[in-house]
């Protein structure tokens, strides 16, 4: 990201603090000032204007204390309709590699490039500071590997520019589940690709890269992946994580045991509030409610942890 939509985002959050400050809106999380939400996605293309789903966007993370999420687009225009429309709201990035569907070329997703946003493109949107990460890495859904000869390109071009990388991890979700409850969805689904251990490869090449593992502990905390996942987070502290599906659509005390494990673990300062496009007032009271959780720890993984992994300015 430039520098320019640095100070965008930095005036943005002044304004959303001054209008907190000024309005009775919900304050139950006002001591973590502004939330930052990592997961977010925006419509599929052909449905973006339906039922003024960006204008509501924009008001549930208002009435949330939501200052900037982190939004996966699957169109070239939506960078127009989005991050233009909406300056300092939004950490743009390209879904990718976009899963096969059958009947339908591409999931409604760079569809001109078979699942790929151009890489021309893509650059001169990183340069003008419209796209600041790639997310979200679609594996499991395209069947491939982060190692596929396809998507190297993508992976060099986000070291060349120092942007991170959200990766959907775990082997989810299950037939019927996310996405797969369309049925044309994803003939090549392969749950095997959500292995955080497939990213070694990636991750000798370029250090440096910041990664973030979405979806932790989705398999159910312990079960899984998750040795692979902790063990990744030992090996590169410019690993982080988001913990969506799991503060969600798994029960509470597994998103809690998700969340005592990976702090135990010593990882406390690398998990981020996300949402995956699921209301955050619910799991922001999923956050509430756990008693052990100390005010510190809590506005590490609302908004201090993305800071810093972002490189955001306070919120
Ligand atoms: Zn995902």
């Amino acid at each position: 990201m430039n520098g320019a939509s640095l100070r965008r985002i930095a005036r943005r959050s002044l304004l959303l603090i001054s209008a907190t400050l000024l309005t009775t809106a919900p304050m139950a999380y006002a001591e973590h000032q502004q939330i930052i939400d990592v997961h977010r996605h925006a419509a599929w293309p052909h449905t973006s204007d339906r039922n003024n789903f960006r204008a509501n966007v924009i008001k549930a993370m208002d009435r949330n204390n939501i200052s900037v999420a982190v939004l996966s687009i699957s169109s070239t225009d939506q960078i127009e309709r989005w991050v233009k429309r909406y300056p300092g709201r939004f950490i743009a990035g390209p879904m990718l590699p976009c899963p096969e569907n059958s009947g339908h070329p591409r999931f409604h997703c760079f569809e001109s490039n078979r699942g790929l946003p151009e890489l021309d493109w893509l650059e001169r949107q990183i340069k003008a500071g419209h796209v600041g990460v790639l997310h979200e890495m679609m594996f499991n859904y395209d069947g491939s590997a982060p190692a596929d000869e396809k998507v190297q390109p993508y992976w060099a071009l986000a070291a060349e520019y120092d942007i991170p990388v959200g990766v959907h991890t775990e082997s989810g979700p299950p037939p019927g589940g996310g996405l797969r409850s369309d049925p044309k969805c994803c003939p090549n689904y392969n749950g095997d690709m959500g292995n955080p251990e497939l990213l070694r490869p990636v991750l000798q090449t370029y250090p440096g890269l910041r990664i973030w593992l979405q979806h932790v502990g989705s398999d159910g905390p312990g079960s899984g992946f998750w040795d692979e996942t902790l063990a990744l987070l030992a090996d590169y502290q410019n690993v982080y994580l988001d913990l969506t599906i799991t503060n969600s659509v798994l029960p509470a005390d597994q998103h809690e045991e998700a969340l005592r494990q990976l702090i135990n673990a010593g990882f406390g300062d690398r998990i981020m509030f996300g949402t995956d496009n699921i209301p955050a007032d619910t799991i922001l009271k999923r956050y509430e409610a756990i008693e052990w959780l100390t005010p510190t720890q809590r506005a590490a993984i609302l908004h201090g942890n993305a800071e810093r992994f972002f490189r955001l300015p306070p919120q």
